[in-house]
């Protein structure tokens, strides 16, 4: 087997179960493996430390896999793997849900795979070499264990190409065809995805708890939902009979769903109204109209995809929360969320204080959310944690 051997100090991560290993703490690579080989990593002294999947494309360079010198990744070892993800959401497949990520990448022991639940299909995406060699394996072992009438490859071709991977030919990998919407259920609320050509790989389902969770408030009150997607927020509220609800997103695609998904819930019941804007430009014209609300939540999008970017995306986020404020009635309620993993929590509640004093506001931070089950953090793989939102009782 092929290795690589590390710098000296380079090791101390990699006992620590962390399972990147960037090219930066290569010290010599022996022989010559191939993108996607399974090779050996040792420390300085050429002892084993662990074993992983190899790339020279990647800044990552060595996904590490397995820690145990005895143990060998063969097809017994990537079965069990799989099996373990879809044990662990076994409980959030109920009458009220199925629609959830099956497998979360690093967080799972896979890194580069993730796996989305949507009713009877599967939507896949495979962002590292080493998982595009055992394609066949994950095929056969997800159609045993959940049956799914098809599966559709979502493949990000960015991040392949991250990886020095062509972009996949995407489409059906396995059964059939899914139709335009496939009809899935999260906590009792019908939503429609499309799974060839939504966002993401189709729907948003790591803000499943958190919907829930933020609608609790929203009886009687008027909510504002930015960056509404397919209404995952909006309709959370309005079943729990909101007084009036306002969606704001600037793609026609996800309003066209969310409408879709208002008819099949029959929630025709709650005032609604959905604006195809920019979120920015459209509370500087609620401000001018003097609008009001009691609820808004704010789920941008990631504003800093890494840390370089931080310092924009502080300022981003600062500002958008800043003019939510604006728009409250007195001891109303904020709801904000960050997917930028290189905002921790302690750093948005720095900015939501920011934002505050410059809006002339007081908050009181009365709830943190997080991201659910099926997005697991890996106690050596800090970087996973991700999703974070406050929600925030401003006056
Ligand atoms: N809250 C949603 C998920 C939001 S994802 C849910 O629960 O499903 C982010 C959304 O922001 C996407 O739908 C995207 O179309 C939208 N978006 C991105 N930039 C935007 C902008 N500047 N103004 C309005 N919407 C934007």
């Amino acid at each position: 087997m092929d290795s690589v051997r590390l710098k000296k100090g380079k090791e101390k991560a990699v006992r620590q179960l962390h399972p990147w290993v960037f090219s930066g703490a290569i010290d010599h690579v022996k022989g010559k493996p191939e993108n996607g080989d399974i090779i050996m990593v040792t420390d300085s002294n050429n002892d084993f430390l662990a074993y992983g999947f190899f790339n020279d494309q990647s800044r990552v360079a060595v996904r590490l896999l397995e820690w145990n010198l005895e143990t060998e990744i063969n097809e017994t070892w990537w079965r069990k793997k799989i099996r373990n993800a879809v044990k662990l959401r076994a409980d959030l497949h109920t009458d009220q849900t199925n629609t959830y990520r099956v497998i979360f990448s690093e967080a799972d022991y896979l890194p580069g795979l993730i796996v989305d639940r949507y009713a009877d299909f599967l939507s896949v995406q495979i962002l590292t070499s080493g998982v595009e060699r055992i394609k066949h394996i994950l095929l056969d072992e997800l159609q045993s264990l959940l049956n799914p009438k098809g599966i559709f490859d979502r493949s990000d071709a960015s991040a392949r190409a991250h990886e020095g991977m062509e972009a996949s030919s995407g489409g059906v990998l396995l059964g059939i065809e899914p139709p335009e919407f496939v009809s899935v259920r999260e906590n009792g609320i019908f939503y429609q995805v499309n799974i060839a050509e939504g966002q993401k790989s189709g729907f948003y389902c790591d803000q499943r708890d958190n919907r829930k969770w933020v609608a609790e408030y929203a009886k009687g009150r008027k909510v504002l939902d930015c960056f509404s997607y397919s209404g995952g927020f909006s309709l959370n509220a309005m079943k729990n009979e909101a007084s009036e609800v306002i969606s704001v997103d600037s793609s026609a695609l996800a309003l066209d769903t969310l409408k879709r998904n208002i008819e099949i819930n029959d929630f025709h019941n709650i005032p609604h109204s959905q604006i195809q804007s920019d979120v920015n430009k459209q509370l500087r014209v609620f401000r001018e109209e003097n609008e009001k609300f009691d609820i808004i939540i704010l789920d941008p999008p990631k504003y800093a995809p890494s840390r370089s970017a931080l310092t924009k995306a502080s300022r981003a986020y600062k500002d958008l929360n800043r003019m939510a404020m604006l728009l409250l009635n007195e001891g109303g309620l904020l709801a904000t969320f960050s997917c930028s993993g290189a905002v921790d929590i302690s750093m948005f509640k720095q900015i939501i204080a920011w934002a505050a004093l410059d809006a002339g506001k007081n908050v009181q931070f009365i709830q943190q959310f997080s991201q659910p089950a099926d997005h697991p953090v890996r106690s050596s793989f800090p970087e996973g944690e991700y999703l974070k939102g406050l929600l925030c009782r401003i006056s």
